[in-house]
């Protein structure tokens, strides 16, 4: 008896996930599909992270990791206002912009480095210049730089980049990966392209 509840919990559970995604994407196709690839550097190199179980089973990986060269430009993938620009240990230097729509988008181990692996620059290697608290930001402004800060000293550079609709995390690999083909047109195209790439 048991089983079979557990059973129709699951499929009740994987029904109104499923209801919840698609109400989610027809709602919000527009702002991610128009969304600007968030490195400005034709040589990052991504994949489907969003899920990993990470830290030792300890906690599942609700981003995508950009790995790109130490300073390479993060821009915002849309218009915004900066929501917050902090320092934790874990996550080092860290960027939110508020889209005004329900959706916030993270940029997360900014720059830390002045030389190699220093971890001796600050708000200014980490934070573009002009962006402040409460500042508006326009798609595909440069908001600050990849690094390893927090708990990615020392790792490969990447920007772990998350978005979140009303507070939770979503999977947006897809629309990364659309913006990632429009961006690499543009670089191919520039004239062509009717992409937004770049301010
Ligand atoms: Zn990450």
């Amino acid at each position: 008896m048991l089983k079979r509840t557990s059973f129709i919990f699951i499929l009740v559970f994987i029904f109104t996930s499923f209801i919840q995604q698609s109400q989610l994407n027809a709602k919000h196709n527009h702002f991610l599909e128009s969304m600007v690839f968030p490195v400005r550097n034709v040589m990052s190199h991504f994949y489907d992270d969003w899920g990993e179980i990470r830290g030792n089973g300890n906690r599942v990986h609700e981003g995508i990791d950009i790995r790109a060269q130490k300073g390479s430009p993060i821009v915002a993938i849309a218009d915004g206002v900066v929501n917050t620009l902090a320092f934790t240990e874990s996550s080092g230097y860290y960027i939110a912009i508020d889209h005004q729509n329900g959706w916030l988008s993270l940029y997360v181990h900014l720059d830390d480095d002045i030389n190699g692996n220093d971890n001796l620059g600050g708000r200014n290697t980490a934070f573009a210049d002009g962006i402040y608290l409460g500042g508006e930001v326009i798609a595909g402004q440069t908001i600050g730089y990849v690094g390893d800060s927090g708990n990615a000293d020392g790792t490969v550079p990447h920007v772990h980049f998350e978005v979140r609709y009303m507070g939770k995390s979503y999977d947006i690999y897809d629309y990364i990966k659309s913006s990632w083909e429009r961006f690499e047109k543009y670089i191919k195209f520039p004239k062509n392209s009717v992409s937004i790439y770049f301010k």
